[in-house]
């Protein structure tokens, strides 16, 4: 059976058409994170395009937000936050590292605490992430004031749908 080229399998994961990317960069003059990526959202489509496997140790597929600014400025509607999410998938089924320190774990203490109460809860996942790091004291301050301000509650609420997000971690995990 002929091999599936990266950009097939991006397009699948993501439901994306990322041949139809033609580069007019408005999806990076648009991008909140541009100024700290290696290439932005455009260059990454173009390498997708050109089944360059160096685009899953790009540090930008890891630095998307995922905001889906770019993808409401493309004239071809390309959701790209999707191509990123796809690429991202690509590169852990690889086995490749992330290019951003300590990133892959901000994802894991996120996911942990979504299965666990239905909910994303911002303290729980700064802690976490604070102790398992070992990044103790960057941005204390402005975690300090969230707190302060009532920005971040202390106590985690359970989501009243918490059995159905359950289900959802369940399918994802046997591949369903
Ligand atoms: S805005 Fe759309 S078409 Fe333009 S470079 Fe970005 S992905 Fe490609
Ligand atoms: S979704 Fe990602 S690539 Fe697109 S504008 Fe937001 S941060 Fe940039």
């Amino acid at each position: 059976m002929p091999e599936i080229s990266l950009q097939e399998q991006v397009n699948t994961l993501s439901g994306e058409t990322t041949q139809l990317c033609y580069h007019c960069h408005k999806c990076t003059a648009g991008c909140p994170v541009a100024y700290a990526m290696e290439r932005g959202p455009d260059r990454i489509l173009r390498m997708v395009q050109l089944d360059q496997h160096a685009v899953l140790s790009s540090p930008d597929i890891w630095l998307c937000a995922g905001c889906e600014t770019c993808g409401a400025r493309c004239p071809n509607a390309i959701d790209i936050a999707h191509v990123m999410d796809a690429l991202r998938q690509v590169a852990r089924a690889e086995g490749i590292p992330p290019a951003v320190p300590h990133v892959a774990l901000f994802h894991e203490i996120f996911l942990r605490i979504v299965r666990a109460t239905g909910e994303m809860h911002e303290a729980s996942l700064l802690g976490g992430y604070k102790l398992l790091s070992g990044d103790l004291f960057s941005d204390l301050g402005a975690g300090a004031r969230l707190m302060i301000r009532g920005k971040v509650p202390i106590v985690p609420k359970l989501s009243r749908n918490r059995a159905r997000v359950r289900r959802v971690f369940g399918a994802d995990k046997d591949g369903k």
